[in-house]
């Protein structure tokens, strides 16, 4: 059971005289919810940004599905199966709920000048059904804008089930969610990934979350990887506990 659908081999990324990636090496399997942790500032969104084709990286390779797409651009990617949701949400908030999802996504088999050819019966059905499956339902001719944040945050994540990615990445899905949408958050993501078999990248803050979601977590710290393992080992490394748990 080894079969890698993500490889980072010792990815650096610079920004002048910062080295917010230095030689990472880490590894997603397929189906898996693979954790990443560490202080602010570890370069963990800067990880993301090179592996969903944001900024080009300044050594290294990231393979995905035996491909190399360190040189390829975000919609190329997107287009293999592989999207990312950010730390801040990235919706339209003067269009409705119904309109980001059908209008927004880059879909895996087609460009933005296709867009249009989308509004199909079948678009409005799927959208639909990814709206009551993140709870949306009843709100789906709001304006995004009225939604709370962690309403909004569920709409991004419904938005990118729309392209039936098969590894989403996700940056911080809970930052600014109340605790009891967190636990709704949760549990569609374990349903997305046990019934979908979309594997899960995330990046996550609250320990509570990552340790009961994650398979397996990678620790970074001053952009160097730091530890990787188990939730429980990694609550017990010590050098994960200095550099980041201690203070949490
Ligand atoms: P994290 O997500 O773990 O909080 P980031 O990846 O956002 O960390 O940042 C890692 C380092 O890279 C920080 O020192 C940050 O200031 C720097 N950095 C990130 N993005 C840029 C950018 N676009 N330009 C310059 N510096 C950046
Ligand atoms: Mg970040």
């Amino acid at each position: 059971m080894n079969d890698i659908q993500l490889a980072v081999e010792g990815v650096t990324k610079r920004f002048g005289g910062v080295v917010a990636n230095d030689n990472i090496t880490l590894a997603v399997p397929r189906g898996h919810i693979v954790g990443l942790i560490g202080p602010n500032g570890s370069g963990k969104t800067t990880l993301f940004n090179s592996i969903v084709g944001y900024h080009p990286v300044d050594e290294g390779s990231i393979q995905f599905e035996g491909l190399e797409i360190s040189r390829k651009r975000v919609i190329e990617i997107a287009r293999l199966g592989m999207i990312r949701t950010f730390q801040q949400t990235h919706i339209y908030g003067k269009m409705t709920c119904m309109e980001n999802m059908t209008v927004s996504v880059p879909h895996r088999n087609e460009g933005f000048a296709r867009m249009f050819a989308r509004f199909t019966p079948d678009i409005f059905e799927k959208a639909e059904h990814l709206l009551e499956f993140v709870g949306l339902y009843p709100k789906r001719y709001l304006l995004a804008g009225d939604l709370s944040f962690g309403q909004q945050k569920l709409l991004e994540f419904a938005m990118a089930l729309m392209t039936e990615p098969k590894m989403l990445l996700l940056d911080e899905p809970t930052a600014g969610i109340n605790p009891t949408l967190i636990n709704g958050l949760i549990e569609r993501l374990q349903r997305a990934n046990a019934d979908l078999g979309i594997t899960l990248f995330v990046i996550e803050h609250n320990m509570r979350v990552i340790m009961n979601l994650a398979e397996s977590i990678y620790c970074l710290a001053h952009g160097q990887l730091l530890a990787f393992g188990t939730p429980e080992e990694i609550q017990q490394d010590q050098t994960v506990i200095d550099a980041y748990l201690g203070a949490h």
